[in-house]
C-alpha cells in the first residue's frame, strides 16, 4: 500500500538484471526484447516476470527490523490520499524476473537476520500480479527469510490457504469503517477486506492494522468507531495498530499524471487529533503507533 505516510531511509537503489529497462507496461502491446506478446502474458501469467514499480532498503517501516520492500504495480482501488498514484494501472516499472528478485532478496539474509527484518511486498497492491507474488512469497519463506504483505486486503481471496503459510505478517489497511466512506475513500467495497480480516483471524495470523487520518473524510467519530469494532472482532491476532496522520506529498504525482487530485485542500490532521483516534483503539485494548 502507498500510504504515503511512513518514513524511509533509502539506500542505493538496487538495479538487477531486467527483462527489460523502465516503464515498459506488461499488458500492453509492447514487444519486449525477445518475447512476443503471448510470450509475455504467458509468463505474466505463470509468475515468470512481474512488473515492479521500485525498491527500498527501509528499517522500522512496513514491518519489523530492516525490511526491502518491493513495490510492486497494479492497484484495484483507488484511493484519494495514494501518494504512488503512478502503481496504480499497470504502466510504470521495470519487468523482473522471478528468478533475479529471489536471488536479490537472498543477498540480504545476513541483514534480515541481523536485524530481525525481511520482505514486504507492497504496492500498488502486491496481490495484483498474484502468481508472481505467490512464487516471491515461497520462494523466500523457504529460504528462512520473514515475509510481510502490505495490502488493502480487497484481493485477499486470492491468497489460497498454502499462501498463507508463506506469509509471516500481514500489513492490512483498513480505510474506512462503513460501505459509504471506504467508497468514497478508495472507490471500491470494505467487505474483502472485512472477509479476509476474517479468515486472517481464523488461522490466528499475525496482523498489523493501519489506518489514515485524512481530515473531513476518515476522521468522523463514528467513522473511526467502525473501525474500531471491525477490528476488535480481530484482537487475538492483531499485534499493533498503526493511526497514520495524512499528508499530501503524493500530490505533484497527480499533477504529473494528469489525474484529479482531490484532497488539494486538504490539511494534514493535528498531532491532537490524531492522539485523540489512537486513544479509541488504545481503549480497546490494542497496542497503537
Ligand atoms: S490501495 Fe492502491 S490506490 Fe490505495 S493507497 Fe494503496 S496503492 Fe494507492
Amino acid at each position: 500500500m502507498a500510504d504515503g505516510i511512513t518514513g524511509v531511509v533509502r539506500l542505493s537503489p538496487e538495479e538487477g538484471e531486467k527483462v527489460r529497462g523502465a516503464a515498459a507496461g506488461l499488458g500492453t502491446d509492447n514487444d519486449l526484447d525477445g518475447y512476443t506478446r503471448p510470450e509475455l502474458m504467458q509468463a505474466r501469467r505463470s509468475g515468470d516476470v512481474a512488473l515492479v514499480h521500485s525498491w527500498e532498503l527501509v528499517t522500522a517501516v512496513d514491518g519489523p527490523g530492516t525490511r526491502m520492500t518491493m513495490f510492486m504495480s497494479g492497484c484495484p482501488l483507488r484511493c484519494q490520499y495514494c501518494h504512488n498514484p503512478d502503481t496504480m494501472e499497470m504502466k510504470v516499472g521495470t519487468l523482473e524476473r522471478i528468478e533475479d528478485v529471489v536471488k536479490r532478496i537472498k543477498r540480504y539474509k545476513p541483514v534480515f537476520k541481523a536485524s530481525g527484518g525481511g520482505l514486504t511486498i507492497s504496492g500498488g497492491e502486491p496481490l495484483f500480479q498474484i502468481a508472481f507474488a505467490r512464487r516471491l512469497l515461497k520462494e523466500v519463506h523457504d529460504a528462512g527469510i520473514h515475509t510481510t504483505i502490505d495490502t488493502s486486503g480487497y484481493l485477499g481471496a486470492r491468497l489460497r490457504d498454502e499462501d498463507l503459510d508463506n506469509i509471516d505478517l500481514v500489513l492490512l489497511d483498513v480505510k474506512s469503517g462503513d460501505e459509504e466512506t471506504y467508497k468514497k475513500v478508495t472507490r471500491r467495497e470494505l467487505q474483502p477486506t472485512i472477509d479476509f480480516g476474517d479468515r486472517l483471524n481464523a488461522i490466528g495470523k499475525p496482523v498489523w492494522i493501519r489506518f489514515v487520518v485524512v481530515p473531513g473524510l476518515t476522521d468522523g467519530p463514528e467513522n473511526v468507531a467502525n473501525v474500531a469494532k471491525i477490528v476488535s472482532r480481530w484482537k487475538s491476532n492483531i499485534e499493533r495498530i498503526e493511526v497514520l496522520p495524512f499528508h499530501n506529498m503524493g500530490a505533484d504525482k497527480w499533477h504529473e499524471l494528469g489525474y484529479p487530485y482531490t484532497l488539494e485542500d486538504t490539511k494534514p490532521p493535528k498531532p491532537e487529533d490524531v492522539e485523540e483516534i489512537r486513544e479509541v483503539f488504545r481503549k480497546e485494548g490494542f497496542v497503537v503507533y
